[in-house]
């Protein structure tokens, strides 16, 4: 799938080559010294990038998807009330999954390319056990303001989705209120996908399901996984295999970021996204994702009218080798998405999209 070094679509992006690196060395036994010793730092690592102190912090053995049941399954009790915050694809599947988990859903629906609105979500309902958004929504492109959500959430625990906000923008954990997040590691980590970095604070931890639907991401059987509730150096049990592989990748991922340093990293991406929503501008397209509320990430394009909207991305990866990504739901054939996430939110990425972009719209 992978037809050029250039990949600017919503889905895995072209790698830091620290992460690629790490998957081409000889495997390590998942109970090796060496391994746990990378486990240990990735664990660690990710509580930088989460912005949290919380102990249990890991990077879970599936996709970001798994991460979003993760949270769910092991945080709703029977008939719990859980508000969910829609304003796009994402926020969508929390709602199926939280029913799934027996949640009585309150879905604050919005227009997609709209942020949450803070007021209409905590004043949904009088005592929700949890309230869910997602950050980063990726099918609109939109940012919505976590910190907000915290401040007024109450009681209730704030779940929330980092899966394209983690290593990309800024995130807050442990100040914004965040009590139970997860993440992936495609987007803007810049790694493989296939795993979820996970954190779930003590106070979420303490009210958790006793016994979980789901065997493989009971969080209760997975302190052991990293060492006691992932604190640094605790007793191993063995619960699955770890993917030593891809935990290798992930710690690659990690300390390329941190040794450039999330400051920076957050201002590249910035700098890489405002360049290319100015360009696409400059070049008479209309963005689709609310001004004010744009995550420099992933950025929304109307779809000129009359132009097709396959047929461009078509041109694109077969001419330029750049894939960008279509619009989500009823906005599929309207709407383009164009990531630039980890190396790929840098200057020459940028100008490459732009120029690919005015050509194929030219010629076409
Ligand atoms: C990609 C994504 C997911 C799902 O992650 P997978 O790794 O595809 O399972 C969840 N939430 C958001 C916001 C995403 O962008």
């Amino acid at each position: 799938m992978i037809r050029e070094r250039h990949l600017f679509g919503p889905g895995p992006s072209n790698p830091y080559p620290e992460a690629t690196r790490a998957l081409a060395e000889p495997l390590l036994g998942h109970l090796d010294p060496e391994f746990l010793r990378i486990m240990d730092e990735t664990c660690d690592m990710l509580r930088t990038v989460w912005g949290t102190d919380n102990a249990r912090t890991l990077p879970l053995s599936a996709t970001g998807s798994a991460g979003m049941e993760a949270a769910f399954v092991n945080t709703v009790h029977p008939g719990d009330v859980v508000v969910v915050a829609v304003n796009g694809l994402f926020g969508q599947r929390m709602t199926d999954v939280a029913a799934r988990c027996g949640a009585e859903v309150v879905a604050v629906e919005h227009d997609w390319g709209q942020p949450v609105d803070v007021d209409r979500v905590l004043s949904a309902h009088p005592s929700p056990a949890i309230i869910a958004a997602v950050h980063a929504e990726t099918s609109t492109g939109v940012r919505s303001d976590i910190a907000a959500l915290g401040a007024g959430k109450g009681d209730a625990l704030l779940l929330t989705d980092a899966v394209t906000s983690i290593g990309g923008i800024e995130l807050r954990a442990d100040d914004w209120g965040v009590d139970i997040g997860y993440a992936g590691t495609q987007k803007c980590l810049g790694v493989a996908p296939g795993l979820a970095p996970f954190t779930i604070n003590d106070r979420a931890f303490e009210r958790r399901v006793e016994k979980p639907r789901s065997w493989y991401l009971d969080l209760g059987m997975l302190g052991g996984y990293v060492g006691e509730a992932g604190v640094k150096g605790g007793q191993r049990t063995y619960h699955h295999t770890a993917p030593t592989a891809m935990v290798a990748s992930l710690h690659g991922g990690l300390t390329r970021i941190l040794d450039e340093g999330l400051d920076a990293v957050w201002a590249r991406h910035q700098e890489a996204g405002d360049t290319l929503q100015a360009g696409l501008q400059e070049m008479g397209l209309e963005l689709f994702a609310a001004e004010g509320s744009r995550l420099p990430e992933l950025t929304t394009v109307r779809v000129p009218d009359g132009v097709d909207s396959a047929g461009v991305r078509k041109e694109l990866l077969e001419r330029h080798g750049i894939e960008i990504g279509a619009g989500a739901g009823e906005h599929a054939t309207s709407v383009w998405r164009i990531g630039l996430m980890g190396r790929n939110a840098r200057p020459d990425a940028v100008l490459l999209v732009l120029a690919a972009l005015e050509d194929v719209l030219d010629r076409a």
